[in-house]
């Protein structure tokens, strides 16, 4: 009999999401004329942007020929998509990183996941709570972890609180952890790490020979130009962090698939003898021993999105639900509500009123004002008496989204 992976039945049930659904199924079959207002999922609604099309249906054509058809694609990706990352991402704001340092990918939700394949089992994981999930999952699945508690925590997971006291942005601990989850602008919170709260992790990542994983899909959301926007703008950081970006929010790639993970060359891990080991290599050898790189239409369609009219029209896809989101802050806050973040990242996190519990805020705003936001408690205990509020929607339904709730919560 094949025995299965047994760590698998540790994971919570996937619950938030299809508990979520459930939810608002339920009232819609008791409230069939309710047009429910979904602020939930951090998925892009704007249409692709016309350079984007354009290049999707130019290489298209392309593969039509015998000249330009392409089959399977270049080790790390495409050499003008990594020379356009290196020279648009990071050249231009300052930062070394090498077009051989970076690895496309169809995702970052898979970098994220996957990247723990390349550690010992024995890593001591460390996380910020709340958390986007699959960087807990995917070591769960793995074995690193023990059971879960009844909060919903792991054995053998380092939980770092982010609340209102340190501004969702926690520092690093005393203890000590191998590997070091970061997310700037976060999901859920919103929130973004300064310069300083960075330069913190960097020096404890060295301290302890740690590495920092840090994901910034959503870092074109940054809009004040002193933040960072890549871990790499902290010196030393090439030695300490990989760096996860994506396509998928900067660009509306949700549903095209492309994103990157820089691995610098610097960077080192130890076997149990004590040998410095590059993680580049390793990285590499994962990748091409599991992954098929992507399509060469959509590392044609990423690179567009670096062409003067793609950085022009993603730039006012991400301006208009930054915009979106002001409005959601204010709204929100004219309504009674505590809100927080929302500044640089399309999502508003807000305590819930009365000091409710999550779900019941849930239960409150879809019943009442018939829209669906996600509970803080489904990314991790911290998250207990919050609520997020993604700003990826048509600023119609938002301005109808706020309206309702001043109706339902305000004056
Ligand atoms: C949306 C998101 C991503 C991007 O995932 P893709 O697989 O690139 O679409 C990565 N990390 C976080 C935290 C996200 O919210």
């Amino acid at each position: 009999m094949a025995r299965i992976n047994e760590h698998y039945q540790k994971l919570q049930a996937g619950y938030l999401f299809p508990e979520i659904a459930r939810r608002v199924r339920e009232f819609s079959a008791e409230n069939p004329k309710a047009r429910i207002i979904r602020l939930g999922i951090g998925d892009i609604t704007l249409p692709l942007a016309p350079a984007v099309v354009q290049a999707i249906r130019e290489t298209a054509a392309e593969m039509g020929t015998e000249a330009g058809v392409h089959g399977y694609g270049e080790d790390q990706g495409y050499g003008f998509l990594r020379e356009a990352v290196r020279e648009h991402d990071y050249a231009a704001r300052g930062i070394d990183v090498a077009a051989d340092e970076i690895f496309v990918s169809d995702g970052s939700k898979q970098d994220s996941g996957n990247i723990q394949e390349i550690f010992g089992s024995e890593c001591r994981l460390l996380v910020t709570d709340p958390v986007y999930p699959v960087y807990v999952d995917t070591n769960v699945m793995a074995g690193r972890t023990g059971e879960a508690d009844d909060r919903g925590r792991y054995g053998g997971i380092s939980y770092l609180p982010a609340t209102e006291e340190n501004g969702f942005t926690p520092d690093p601990p005393d203890e000590h952890a191998d590997l070091a989850y970061l997310c700037s602008p976060n999901n859920p919170t919103g929130a973004v790490a300064s310069r300083e709260n960075l330069t913190r992790w960097v020096a404890w990542a060295r301290e302890h020979g740690a590495v920092i994983l840090f994901d910034a899909a959503y870092d074109a959301f940054i809009q004040d130009p002193a933040l960072p926007r890549s871990i790499y703008e902290i010196p030393g950081a090439d030695e300490c962090a990989i760096e996860m970006r994506s396509f998928s929010k900067r660009a509306g790639f949700t549903g095209v698939r492309c994103a990157y993970t820089v691995v610098p060359l610097k960077l080192t891990g130890e076997t149990a003898s004590g040998e410095r080991v590059p993680l580049h290599g390793l990285w590499a050898r994962r990748q091409a021993t599991k992954f098929n790189e992507v399509p060469y239409v959509m590392q044609r369609a990423a690179v567009a999105v670096f062409t003067p009219e793609g950085r022009k029209q993603t730039g006012e896809q991400v301006t208009y639900y930054m915009e979106n989101a002001r409005r959601i802050r204010e709204g929100l806050t004219a309504s009674g509500f505590t809100v927080f973040a929302g500044e640089h990242a399309p999502y508003i996190w807000m305590r819930t009123p009365g000091g409710i519990s999550s779900w019941d805020c849930f239960d409150q705003l879809l019943e009442r004002a018939h829209v669906v936001g996600t509970p803080g408690s489904g990314f991790g205990p911290s998250g207990e008496g919050y609520f997020r509020i993604s700003a990826f929607n048509s600023r119609e339904n938002v301005e109808e989204a706020i309206e309702r709730i001043g109706g339902a919560f305000g004056g």
